[in-house]
């Protein structure tokens, strides 16, 4: 049977062995050897990413995983999430795994299908949207990954404590993405189907615009479950695991 697997926000680090753990067991139970035809990593797949140069043991082995996937015949794609944003070619291809555009059109078994990881849909979050420009644009990423690995983990670590304030005083509705913002990535692409992450509010919505249904499923993350999308030529299926 053909299969597509969609997971994002798995948000690997050395503080959670248990969800690295669950992400192995994962790959084992559901795609090595499996015949699937391709998994998508749709962004936060790390908690933090300083650089390809910040060479870690968990970085290593989850590279070491992914390649025996590629290996045995599944693609293994990626898109950059607002916590890995900079990572380059050198490490999804130890990985390898193949770095796609922030927002791409897949075809899906005969459904065109736009993926994406979706933060740039939280459009109400104005704050969080203006450092995000800056981040994706053509300077700044230059200028960190030319910075001493030092310097960009500790400008990580700053960050990271001013996200967590900056969210803890935000109402949900504007970590959540905004209807006319999805709406706008369907019509951008001309497709009634878009799977994406980030929010960590998995489920599916349906929509109609113009005489179209549209579908949008919303990955979620693995702080608790294993989360995944699993797509057939006939069904689209979002499951979860619990640790
Ligand atoms: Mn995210």
């Amino acid at each position: 049977m053909r299969q597509t697997y969609f997971i994002a926000d798995l948000h690997l680090s050395e503080s959670r062995p248990d969800i690295t753990a669950a992400f192995y067991q994962f790959l084992d139970s559901h795609i090595v050897n499996k015949d699937v035809d391709a998994l998508y990593i749709l962004g936060d797949f790390f908690e933090v990413w300083v650089g390809d140069d910040y060479v870690t043991q968990l970085s290593t082995d989850v590279a070491a995983r992914l390649k025996r996937v590629s290996n045995n015949g599944t693609s293994v794609f990626f898109i950059h999430g607002n916590r890995d944003f900079i990572m380059r070619d050198g490490y999804a291809k130890k990985a390898g795994m193949t770095i796609l555009d922030e927002q791409t059109v897949i075809d899906l078994y005969g459904t065109p299908t736009v993926i994406l990881h979706g933060d740039e849909m939280c459009t109400q979050d104005i704050e969080y949207q203006k450092f995000r420009k800056k981040g994706r644009g053509w300077w700044w990423p230059r200028l960190m990954l030319a910075l001493p690995l030092w310097y960009r983990r500790s400008v990580a670590k700053k960050a990271r404590e001013k996200s967590k304030q900056n969210q803890a005083g935000k109402s949900l509705d504007i970590l959540d993405v905004t209807e006319e913002a999805v709406l706008n990535v369907f019509a951008k692409h001309q497709v009634n189907n878009m799977i994406h992450g980030h929010t960590h509010r998995p489920d599916v919505h349906h929509y109609k615009a113009h005489g179209e249904a549209l579908t949008r499923t919303v990955l979620g993350d693995w702080y608790t479950q294993g989360s995944y999308l699993v797509v057939t030529p006939e069904s689209q299926k979002l499951m979860s695991t619990p640790f």
